[in-house]
């Protein structure tokens, strides 16, 4: 006599099945796709193993899927020739296993509660490895009768109502290899016993499954290699369809990439550019890949090493037949075929995005506000530096808002005349970079500065080093001599008076006293040639790098100390022009010393080093206690 086991599922698992019974109203229909998408993956995997000559039980009976139903009983039956469950992969595929994804499933649920979102909730249930699952939110009873390909393997029968426990045991009977799923609808979902519900459903879901898909003997799915087919003959929706399919997305991808490539390499690769990607849990990298298949066989699912990483947001497929059928999964890393046909569709997927950039713009632009991001770690791929650069975008001080882009091209149209380098400044907002006193001359001389809002930003640009002929440079990198040379742009504003040759002679001395004051914080005081609105700033001794990469490495490395820098002096600014009256008449005198002070704690504070900001703030009350005694209404 076969006995039965009683099991608990895992709690995650419990956690999830109440909140799938209980809370999931809308679009409960997708568990049909999931059902099938598994009788789907179990085939591709019997498959697989049957072109690899691998001794499977009942080698010759067809591969496909069917599917019936008792309207009376109210039940489904789904029937899959795949590979099956043995005792051990029943138990743990479907319950006792803890999914990596099932916490990170039930995180987002319990952060998506309004039922608007529940569309997407239940697209994206299978990307989560829950699938399974989601037979609950209409059956009242689950049976799985699998047979596994290994010939002595028993056959099995699993039963549950999803509710704590399901119960297992080994059957005496010999069956078909595959895998049986009966479902007992519950009183409320019987509507899904119904054959032309289920043939919608079907065909909505999951017509594109590579198996045929049987009800009452006939086939309901479209078996369609798109990817073979020539590109005239497919329509925008059968592109769309498929992707649905492929990806559980709800939306229309925002545009598709076909092509057919014989040299150097033989291969079809359909890819997609999702409109929106569901990257709640930084997970996208690691997620990637495009299906390899070879002859029609699946070889492998989400294939890494057919796409960088900086691709990651494509979705899709590539089918090659220069690949050996029987490769494992373990060589395919090596192989130099695959290798190939990344590089080709590399360039195939940088020449569409540039083709979308130059005929769609407005397209374009939604591509980089959702993938921007990710795109932007291909500074990395030198093989494709001149492609890769033209793809770029920024925010810019020629822009009016912080939404507008410019490409690098379109900069370099701008330059002036004289202007050598493409310049670039970094900072947390829009406001945040134009309050920033490196740029005054920039501003002031009209010369174009591209903002940078994120840390990859300014790496990608380090990475890329030149443009055409053009240096990339971070503002304060910039030779101020030359730009000395480029004449300011439109009005004039008044000039400061010049001081007297004895005057500038002892603004020479100032700055020594001020360089005193600093000591080792610094390692030059100097006259400033880029300022106009600012007292001072600090900046890089020449050619280091910039202060926000700087920051970067020591956030890194844990590190909170202020970098020596040098700090310029604007000499015609009102505060320098009075520190110089006092200094003519007591060069030792302390407020000269609280103003040095004070003017390179701001800067710190502004370029984000000052990590105690009290004395800073101690002393700023002090000078408005003072300076409040010249008010009229107190003199
Ligand atoms: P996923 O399909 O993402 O792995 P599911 O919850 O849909 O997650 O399925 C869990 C596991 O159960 C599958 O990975 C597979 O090992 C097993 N399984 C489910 N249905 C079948 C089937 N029809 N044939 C063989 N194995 C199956
Ligand atoms: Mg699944």
């Amino acid at each position: 006599m076969a006995k039965t086991r009683k099991l608990k599922f895992k709690a995650e698992v419990n956690k999830l099945l109440d909140i799938l019974v209980h809370s999931l109203y809308t679009n409960r229909e997708i568990f049909m796709r999931e059902l099938i998408s598994n009788a789907s993956d179990a085939l591709d995997k019997v498959r697989f193993e049957l072109t690899r000559g691998t001794d499977v039980a009942d080698a010759d009976i067809p591969l496909e899927i069917e599917i019936t139903v008792d309207e009376e009983k109210k039940k489904i039956t789904i029937r899959d020739s795949g590979i099956g469950m043995d005792e051990d992969e029943i138990i743990t595929n479907l319950g006792t296993v803890a999914k990596s994804g099932s916490e990170a499933f039930l995180k987002m649920l319990s952060e998506n509660q309004d039922a608007q979102k529940e569309e997407s909730v239940s697209s994206i249930i299978g990307k989560f490895g829950v699938g399974f699952y989601s037979v609950f939110m209409v059956a009242e009873k689950v049976t799985v009768t699998s047979r596994s390909f290994k010939k002595e393997a028993p056959a099995m029968r699993w039963i549950s109502s999803g509710m704590g426990s399901f119960n297992v045991e080994k059957l005496e009977e010999e069956i078909q290899r595959g895998t049986t799923i009966e479902i007992q609808l519950r009183e409320e979902t019987s509507e899904y016993a119904n054959a032309d519900r289920l043939k919608e459903i079907v065909k909505k879901h999951s017509n594109f499954v590579n198996f045929p898909i049987k009800m009452d003997g006939e086939k309901i799915n479209t078996i369609r290699a798109l990817w073979r087919e020539p590109k005239f003959k497919i329509k925008k929706e059968e592109y769309d369809e498929f992707y649905k399919f492929l990806t559980h997305d709800f939306q229309e991808p925002l545009d598709t990439l076909h092509v057919a490539i014989d040299a150097p390499v033989q291969f079809n690769a359909l890819v997609f550019f999702p409109k929106q990607i569901m990257d709640m849990f930084g997970t996208l990298r690691e997620d990637r890949g495009l299906d390899l298949y070879v002859n029609g066989v699946l070889i492998q699912h989400k294939n890494k090493d057919l796409i960088p990483e900086y691709m990651a947001f494509c979705k899709g497929l590539v089918e090659s037949p220069d690949i050996p059928l029987n490769i494992s999964r373990e060589t395919l890393q090596e192989n130099r075929v695959i290798q190939k046909i990344s590089s080709a569709l590399v360039k195939q997927i940088l020449n569409h995005l540039a083709k979308m950039a130059k005929d769609d713009p407005e397209k374009y632009a939604e591509f980089w506000k959702e993938h921007g991001k990710v795109f932007k770690f291909g500074y990395t791929d030198y093989a494709n530096k001149d492609k890769f650069a033209e793809l770029l975008r920024f925010n810019s001080s020629a822009m009016k808002t912080a939404d507008e882009m410019t490409s690098l091209a379109e900069y370099v149209e701008r330059m002036k005349e004289e202007q050598k380098d493409i310049f670039y400044l970094t900072g947390a907002s829009r406001e945040a970079i134009e309050s920033d006193p490196h740029l005054e001359m920039f501003r002031r001389k009209g010369i174009e500065v591209l903002y940078l809002y994120e840390p990859v930003d300014e790496f990608a640009l380090n990475g890329l080093m030149k443009y055409k002929d053009h240096d990339l440079k971070a503002v304060e990198q910039a030779d101020v001599s030359t730009l000395e040379k480029i004449k300011d742009d439109g009005k004039q504003e008044e000039k400061a008076e010049e001081l007297s040759d004895a005057d500038e002679k002892i603004f020479k001395k100032l700055l020594e006293r001020m360089k005193e004051i600093l000591g080792d914080r610094v390692t030059e005081v100097r006259e400033s040639k880029r300022l106009h609105d600012s007292a001072s700033c600090l900046v890089n001794p020449d050619g280091s790098m910039t202060s926000h990469m700087h920051k970067m490495m020591q956030m890194m490395n844990k590190d909170t100390s202020a970098p020596q820098k040098v700090m310029e002096v604007n000499k015609n600014h009102p505060l320098t022009r009075n520190l110089l009256k006092i200094y003519k008449k007591d060069p030792r005198d302390s407020f000269i010393e609280e103003s040095v002070e004070q003017m390179y704690e701001a800067a710190l504070l502004l370029e984000g080093y000052l990590t105690d900001p009290h004395r800073l703030v101690n002393r700023l009350n002090k000078m408005l206690e003072q300076s409040s005694g010249w008010h009229p209404a107190v003199k």
